[in-house]
């Protein structure tokens, strides 16, 4: 079997499974966000009664995280109603945006964008939450109310997308009716060379099969080449395997992954135990390739879909109109170290923003110095615009005061992983994923450049 069907058989208490089987799985974590935890907890208590309780208070994690820092009354509303929901339910994982259980969240736009305006429970974006919390165990089942919960495939689990009315279903149940992908193999030698990232990995591999050449199947990443890449690497990667259409995106686990998994579990004070899922000699894949990292270059999905694929060096006719850096993908420690790499002691032409994805990453930036200053302080005297106010912010355009929302037609390079018409805002704008690298480049000049032109 292959590393998702080896935890989707131990989870349905099966010795074996093939693709194709429908089998029932047992949750292991279930998370939810502002914009779905109020639908989903909608569902629940119509299916089992206002009374009801949730199957296991400890296995459920809500995440507020999406349209958070806005004046909107309504995406406020929703924190509210998740916070009722977490107190009704006596659920201990519950990231609120304000440290009052009692208190009702508003976010203060005569404060500014810039200044951050959460509690000291404030997690940040879901995806990049959960392993920094302790909620991304090997081998495990993880459900969550959003299509990039696959980016948890990064520590050897099973981590898919579902809907509200599945969701309800599994706070009820803990169970969830599953149809067995078959899986793509993709296998990584080498390592990558300067100026080249592991999103340029992810979009080479989605321009090899398209946007939907992946669709219900599982995409399993292993060989020599993971062994050079990151934890915050493989999350780039398993977050991108839904721009493909996949079920999954999944790694095999290593000591990197032990180290990390370990050391946030014990810092969080969650469950410690677990069980990860090696390969088989036995596997089939539905499809094959092997992805030469040294061969990779700087590539960028152009407008309308993340399939897309380009080299940046062939796009430098594209005039730019924005940059961004943010998101569960693109926002992470790392990516802002490369972005900062590449900026350090020049200046954007172009409106520059920095979303960091969760406050544990602002806090990295403003404390890691290169020289007498913190990588915070590069970027900003860069001219890029940074918030504190970690989160989704324009990833998904939201309402119209998000920060760095697209409200106009304009052409944006971003590090993000999706790029279908209006996802950033205004339906006519133009999105063009990157690295960090290539956006921090293509900010120096305003037009898509390959950062290798940057490398001191
Ligand atoms: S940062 Fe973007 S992709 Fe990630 S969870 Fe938020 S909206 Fe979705």
């Amino acid at each position: 079997m292959t590393l998702t069907e080896k935890i989707l058989a131990r989870s349905a208490g099966k010795s074996h499974v093939q693709p194709g089987d429908n089998i029932w799985v047992q949750a292991d974590v279930l998370m939810t966000h502002d914009v779905c935890g109020p639908g989903t907890i909608g569902v629940f208590k119509r299916e089992f009664g206002a009374a009801a309780k949730v199957w296991d208070r400890k296995k459920i994690v809500i995440i507020p995280d999406h349209y958070i820092f806005t004046s909107d009354s309504r995406s406020n509303r929703n924190v509210d109603i998740l916070r009722e929901f977490v107190r009704e339910q006596d659920i201990p994982y519950f990231y609120d945006v304000i440290d009052d259980p009692d208190g009702k969240w508003v976010f203060d736009s005569g404060k500014g964008n810039l200044a951050r305006q959460y509690g000291s429970n404030y997690a940040g974006v879901c995806h990049t939450a959960l392993p920094q919390k302790g909620h991304t165990r090997p081998g495990e089942v993880l459900f969550g109310t959003d299509s990039h919960t696959c980016m948890a495939g990064a520590f050897n689990l099973f981590a898919t997308g579902i809907g509200n009315t599945d969701a309800g279903f599994v706070m009820g149940t803990g169970k969830l009716l599953i149809k067995v992908p078959e899986t793509m193999h993709f296998r990584l030698e080498g390592a990558l060379k300067p100026g080249v990232m592991a999103k340029d990995i992810i979009l080479h591999a989605i321009g090899e099969i398209g946007f939907d050449g992946a669709t219900y199947r599982a995409m399993q990443f292993d060989g020599p080449g993971v062994q050079s890449l990151s934890m915050d690497d493989r999350m780039t990667i398993a977050n991108m395997a839904i721009e493909a259409g996949g079920k999954n995106g999944i790694f095999e686990f290593d000591e990197q992954t032990r180290a990390f998994v370990d050391r946030r579990c014990q810092q969080n004070g969650t469950k410690s135990s677990y069980d990860p899922v090696s390969r088989d000699a036995d596997e089939k894949f539905v499809y094959e390739s092997i992805l030469d990292l040294d061969q990779l270059e700087p590539t960028v999905a152009c407008h309308p879909d993340p399939g897309q694929r380009k080299k940046a060096k062939e796009l430098g006719h594209i005039k730019l109109d924005r940059a961004y850096v943010g998101s569960c993908t693109g926002g992470k420690t790392t990516d802002f170290l490369e972005f900062a790499r590449i900026l350090r002691g020049k200046s954007v032409v172009i409106d520059t923003f920095g979303v960091p994805a969760t406050p544990e990453i602002v806090q990295d930036l403003q404390t890691i110095r290169w020289g007498d200053n913190t990588v915070w302080e590069i970027l900003t005297g860069a001219g890029v615009q940074m918030t504190e106010n970690a989160g989704c912010a324009a990833c998904l355009g939201g309402p119209v005061d998000t920060f760095g929302r697209m409200n106009t037609p304009l052409k944006c390079i971003s590090a993000t992983n999706r790029n279908f018409p209006g996802r950033m805002g205004h339906k006519e704008s133009q999105v063009f994923l990157a690295s960090p690298a290539t956006v921090a480049a293509s900010a120096l000049t305003g037009r898509i450049t390959d950062p290798r032109d940057y490398l001191c």
